[in-house]
C-alpha cells in the first residue's frame, strides 16, 4: 500500500502539504498539554465515560486544569454526562471547548450536533462502509485533536470507545501517552474482555503506565452502610495479579451517580460525602502519582454546587 509519501502527483490537491501542515498543527495542539492519559475498558456498559468525567471533575478539584476529549465518536456522552452546552465557540484560533462546572475543558463530536443525533457516514459504497466507517471515526478525533484551542492543560483524559484496537489508534496520533488507565467491573464476562485489551495495550505502549479502576464493585447501603457485592467475587484482582498494572480503586455503584452524571449535575459537587465521591477523589490523587503529577493537591478552586440534583 502507498503512503502518501509514494505520492508523485496529486493532481493539485498537495496532500502530502496538508499531511503536514496537519501533523505540526497537531504537535502544537499537544504541546498545550502536560499528560495525556487513555481511559480504555475493551467492554462496554462498564463505567467508562462516568469514570471519566467524575474522574475528569476530581482532578480539577484537586486544582488540576483538566480536559476531556471523547473519542467515542458513535457513543459519544462526555456532553450529556457534562451538561455543557452546545455549539462549540469558533475563532482564528480554532475550536474552543466547552467547559464544565467543574472547570473541565470538554470536546465532543457531540457539541456539533443536536440532542440525540446519531453521526452516520456517508460510504463511498456500500460494500466498503464497514472499513471507510473505520477510518472517518480515526479521522474525527485527529480533526477534534488539531483544530481543539485547549487551554494550557496539566492533563487530557482521553475515553476511548470500548474495542480492542482502539489504543493503537490514539497512539498513532499521541505517541507519548503519560499513562493507560483500564476500566472494569468485577464480573468474570468483563475481565475476560478487558484482559485481551490489555495484552494488546501492554504490546502497544511499551512501558507506559497503565492503572487499574473496578467500578461498581460493591454497593454500600445509605441506612445502615452495610456493604453488599454485586458479583459473585471480585474477577479483577486475577487482572492485577497477571499483569504489571497499578490498582488505582474501586468506586462502588451509587444510584445518585447514575442519577446525577447522566443528568449532566456534578456528582461530585452534590454527593462529596457519598462513598462512590471519595473513592473517585482517591482514584485521582492515584492517577496523579501514577503520571508523575506529585505536586497540586490544593483545595478546589471549583464550584461547589448546592446539594440538590
Ligand atoms: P460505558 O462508557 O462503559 O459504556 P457508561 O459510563 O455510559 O458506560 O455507564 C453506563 C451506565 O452505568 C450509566 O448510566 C452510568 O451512569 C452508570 N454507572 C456507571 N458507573 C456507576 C456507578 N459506580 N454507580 C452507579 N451507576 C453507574
Amino acid at each position: 500500500m502507498k503512503t502518501y509519501h509514494d505520492i508523485v502527483s496529486d493532481g493539485g490537491s498537495n496532500v502530502v502539504g496538508q499531511v503536514k501542515d496537519h501533523e505540526s498543527r497537531l504537535k502544537q495542539r499537544l504541546s498545550r498539554v502536560e499528560h495525556v492519559v487513555a481511559i480504555m475498558s475493551g467492554k462496554g456498559g462498564v463505567g467508562k465515560s462516568s469514570v471519566t468525567v467524575n474522574l475528569a471533575s476530581a482532578l480539577a478539584r484537586l486544582g488540576l486544569r483538566t480536559g476531556i476529549l471523547d473519542a467515542d465518536i458513535n457513543g459519544a456522552s462526555a456532553v450529556q454526562m457534562t451538561g455543557v452546552d452546545r455549539q462549540p465557540l469558533r475563532s482564528d484560533e480554532g475550536i474552543h471547548p466547552a467547559v464544565t462546572v467543574d472547570g473541565v475543558e470538554v470536546m465532543s463530536i457531540d457539541l456539533f450536533l443536536e440532542t440525540g443525533t446519531p453521526v452516520e457516514w456517508n460510504a463511498m459504497a456500500d460494500h466498503s462502509a464497514f472499513t471507510w466507517r473505520g477510518m472517518v471515526e480515526v479521522a474525527a478525533v485527529r480533526e477534534m485533536l488539531a483544530d481543539t484551542a485547549w487551554s494550557p492543560l496539566d492533563i487530557l483524559l482521553v475515553d476511548l470507545p470500548p474495542g480492542t484496537d482502539k489504543l493503537p489508534n490514539l497512539l498513532d496520533l499521541v505517541p507519548r501517552l503519560s499513562a493507560a488507565v483500564v476500566v472494569t467491573v468485577p464480573s468474570r464476562a468483563s475481565t475476560y474482555v478487558v484482559r485481551k485489551s490489555i495484552l494488546l495495550a501492554q504490546r502497544h505502549l511499551k512501558g507506559t503506565p497503565m492503572g487499574l479502576v473496578e467500578n461498581m464493585s460493591e454497593f454500600v447501603c445509605d441506612d445502615c452502610g452495610h456493604v453488599h457485592r454485586l458479583f459473585p467475587e471480585s474477577a479483577s484482582h486475577d487482572l492485577r495479579t497477571e499483569f504489571e498494572i497499578t490498582d488505582l480503586g474501586r468506586i462502588p455503584f451509587d444510584p445518585s451517580l447514575a442519577e446525577l452524571t447522566d443528568d449532566g449535575e456534578s456528582f461530585l459537587g452534590h454527593r462529596p460525602d457519598h462513598p462512590a465521591a471519595q473513592s473517585i477523589m482517591d482514584i485521582a490523587g492515584s492517577l496523579c502519582y501514577l503520571v508523575g503529577i506529585h505536586q497540586p493537591v490544593t483545595e478546589t478552586t471549583a464550584e461547589t454546587a448546592e446539594d440538590t440534583p
